[in-house]
């Protein structure tokens, strides 16, 4: 049974190029915070190390996983397979851990749906502005700049999803967000005050699709 000693869930999702990954590893470093590694059945990219990035899986592990019910939530996104499985993150909010998904928003509304005993925290972080996410996003896929032009449709269809989220924060200073990130979590696990704004986000999101 859940008490009050257990750790809290905290999802971080966003458009790709936000900046997401950076700020769950930022926040990982903090005293017991804990990633949960998905499994994937995409291909590594050369920076990525298994099993500690990813665990990368081929369809037919992924699908006896589903099978076997061993996932919290799992979705399909860009054409691959990602997944949380239970039994890892479930040992570490029991033995007091905080644990950080880095998922995307169908992954999030499923463990929301799942109505597991243990808090959960969610955050969707956006970029300062299109222009900024476009930069990012060529400087990513320098080879290819279709890809690039293909997330920026996708990030008009993947923003709408804010909403849904506790908190949306907005990524123009890495340090300054993980620090807002950081406040809110301590506030809402010591019910402290929430320094947030929900109408100033309401207006950059608006200007984020204009
Ligand atoms: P990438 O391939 O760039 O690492 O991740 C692509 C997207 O998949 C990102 O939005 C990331 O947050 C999401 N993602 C990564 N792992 C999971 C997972 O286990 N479940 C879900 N639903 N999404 C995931």
């Amino acid at each position: 049974m859940p008490t009050d000693k257990d750790g809290v869930m905290i999802i971080l999702s966003s458009p790709s190029g936000a900046g997401k990954t950076t700020l769950v590893n930022l926040l990982s470093k903090l005293n017991n915070f804990e990633i949960s590694i998905s499994h994937t059945t995409r291909q590594p990219r050369h920076n990525e190390v298994p099993n500690k990035d990813y665990y990368f899986v081929d369809e037919t592990e992924f699908k006896r996983l589903i099978n076997n019910q061993e996932f919290l939530e799992y979705a399909k996104v860009f054409n691959n397979f990602y997944g949380s499985t239970r039994t890892p993150v479930i040992n570490n909010l029991s033995k007091g851990k905080n644990v950080l998904f880095d998922i995307d928003w169908q992954g999030a509304d499923q463990i929301k749906n799942n109505k597991l005993d243990y808090k959960l925290i969610t955050f969707f972080i956006l970029p300062p502005s299109k222009e900024v996410l476009f930069d990012r996003l060529s400087n990513r896929d320098m080879k290819d700049k279709l890809i690039a032009d293909e997330r920026m449709k996708q990030f008009g269809r993947d923003v709408l999803h804010w909403i849904n989220y506790d908190y949306v924060v907005i990524n123009n200073d890495l340090e300054k967000c993980f620090q807002k990130i950081k406040n809110l979590i301590d506030a809402e696990i010591n019910n402290g005050s929430k320094d947030y704004d929900k109408e100033y986000i309401r207006s950059h999101v608006e200007k984020l699709t204009s």
